[in-house]
């Protein structure tokens, strides 16, 4: 017997007959002798629909308020998931963001989790009852409703996981898993058996949109097992325990299951890209100490979040060109920002391009070995793509490209690091 949370994504939800499927498989999970809770999203598209009300009621809406707003889509799937249960005969209650408690703190829209409340769930489950979550809201210090940001039943899920301290949080969406790449990019694409958190973080972040960044960080901490896997299996299907998903382990556990042999030792575990940030230039900013502190700052103090910096050689009259990138959505303010400090930062002038791309291999394996950033940069070469800037990490190595040569370069560099599906390890 074994504790499990399961989420299911909002494509899951999207009406009474997939509703009916979820409930299905829920039905198996428990029925194996299993503790189950279940987390929900809001059925696609609705998060998107609630949103937009609020704009309309007002531009500059009470955030607090949004998120009375935005937490109804949760509250309806979880009571509809708890309703289809019982018409199949399982004992199923919903429990509510304020009921269990899950409480956040931070800013309404955008709230953390800070603890889980999980006595009065935990008795639930052992009692062979099973638990229905909405994703998405929690309840702030002063009692008022409040939602984790988009894609945050995810964190939802692993949070509830690691309070009632799970075997295993499935999450399962309408991707079957997490890929070497984007499959519809590269129909080579293979599906992970496993990949470290710190992959998971990697490849989240930079734009393999599966999980909610901020739930592959908790369940790091957490250490939480997560697996990910698809919603869409048929109705008797088996167990989740022997589906084929991508589990989410930690570097001890990855090298457990290479040693098995279930896993190959690659040096590049996945190639992730991401066209939604926008490059800006300043052209002869002083080449002296504060500078490049004149520029950052405004942006840090408005939120908005910088990715790669480069600042050239100065040139001579002590002068220097610095580039960097930010989310495409921030790219209006961030110049306005800037326009408005140029006296302060003193550049000469500010150029823009949004027509970009970051390409990202990432792979726990380029830790122990080196040669992976000049094999991406000799691949890229070869087929002519120019990289406009680079940066690294310890798992990591991101360049930014022209964004009309993101599937040419995602392509070669699954090749290059033989990732190709038929391929041998590389
Ligand atoms: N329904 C919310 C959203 O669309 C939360 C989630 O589904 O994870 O962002
Ligand atoms: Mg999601």
């Amino acid at each position: 017997m074994a504790r499990i949370v399961m989420k299911f994504g909002g494509t899951s939800m999207a009406g009474t007959e997939r509703i009916r499927r979820v409930a299905n498989l829920v039905r198996k999970q428990a029925a194996g002798g299993n503790q189950v809770a279940v987390v929900v999203s809001a059925m696609a598209g609705e998060t998107d629909r609630l949103v937009n009300f609020c704009r309309e009621a007002n531009p500059l809406y009470d955030p607090a308020e949004y998120d009375v707003v935005v937490a109804s889509g949760e509250q309806v799937t979880s009571g509809l998931l708890a309703l289809t249960l019982q018409s199949l005969g399982c004992d199923a209650r919903s429990w509510l963001g304020w009921q269990l408690p899950v409480r956040t703190v931070e800013a309404h829209a955008k709230a953390r989790v800070e603890a889980i409340d999980a006595e009065a769930l935990t008795s639930a489950m052992e009692a062979g009852q099973i638990a229905v979550i909405p994703g998405f809201q929690g309840v702030s210090e002063d009692g008022r409703i409040t939602t984790m940001g988009r894609g945050g039943s995810d964190t939802s899920a692993v949070a509830v996981a690691a309070a009632v301290k799970a075997d295993r949080c499935d999450i399962y969406t309408d991707v079957d898993g997490v890929y070497t790449t984007d499959p519809r990019i590269v129909a080579k694409a293979r599906k992970l058996k496993a990949v470290t958190y710190e992959e998971m973080l990697e490849l989240a972040s930079v734009g393999a949109k599966v999980l909610q960044t901020r739930s592959v960080g908790l369940a790091m901490k957490e250490g939480v097992r997560v697996q990910v896997l698809s919603s869409f299996v048929g109705d008797d299907a088996i167990p989740a325990d022997e589906l084929p998903g991508t589990m989410i382990v930690s570097e001890e556990e990855m090298n457990i299951l290479v040693e098995k042999g279930e896993m190959e030792r690659q040096h590049v575990t996945g190639i992730a890209h991401d066209k939604n940030e926008a490059k800006i230039i300043l052209t002869r900013v002083p080449d002296k100490p504060g500078a490049v502190a004149h520029i950052f700052d405004p942006l840090a103090k408005a939120a908005i979040n910088v990715d790669m910096i480069i600042q050239n050689v100065g040139r001579d009259k002590g002068e220097t060109d610095v580039t960097f990138t930010v989310p495409q959505a921030d790219l209006a303010r961030a110049q306005a920002l800037l326009e408005d400090k140029r006296d302060d930062i003193g550049f000469n002038r500010l150029i823009t391009d949004s027509k970009i791309a970051k390409i990202s291999v990432v792979g726990v394996g380029m830790k122990s070995h080196a040669g992976v950033a000049s094999t991406m940069f000799k691949a890229l070469a070869d087929r002519g793509i120019n990289i406009q800037a680079i940066t690294t990490s310890e798992i990591k190595v991101s360049v930014l490209i022209d964004e009309d040569e993101t599937e040419l370069a995602v392509r070669v560099l699954h090749t290059a690091y033989g990732l190709d599906a038929d391929d041998e390890a590389a």
